[in-house]
């Protein structure tokens, strides 16, 4: 049985600062952003945990926290 009509568009996480984009591995790594743009990918902005912690070095882990939850958007939350 092959029912997959409609796969859900993958969506690819970018951090808005160095631009690298996050792996399935939860790694942040430097692709060519416009294949994946191309292929019909959806882009959404985060942040990589090298420049949180160069940011808010202060706040990293709380903010990391928040983002490492962020996949559930049913939780609404404010950083
Ligand atoms: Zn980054």
């Amino acid at each position: 049985m092959s029912d997959i009509k409609n796969p859900p568009q993958p969506i690819i996480t970018v951090c808005c600062y160095c631009h690298r984009v996050r792996a399935e591995d939860g790694t942040f790594e430097h692709i060519d952003l416009s294949k994946a743009i191309h292929r019909g990918f959806s882009i959404t902005h985060s942040m990589c945990p090298d420049c949180v912690r160069e940011l808010y070095p202060d706040q990293a882990e709380d903010i990391l926290e928040s983002i490492s939850t962020d996949d559930s958007l049913s939780k609404p939350r404010e950083l």
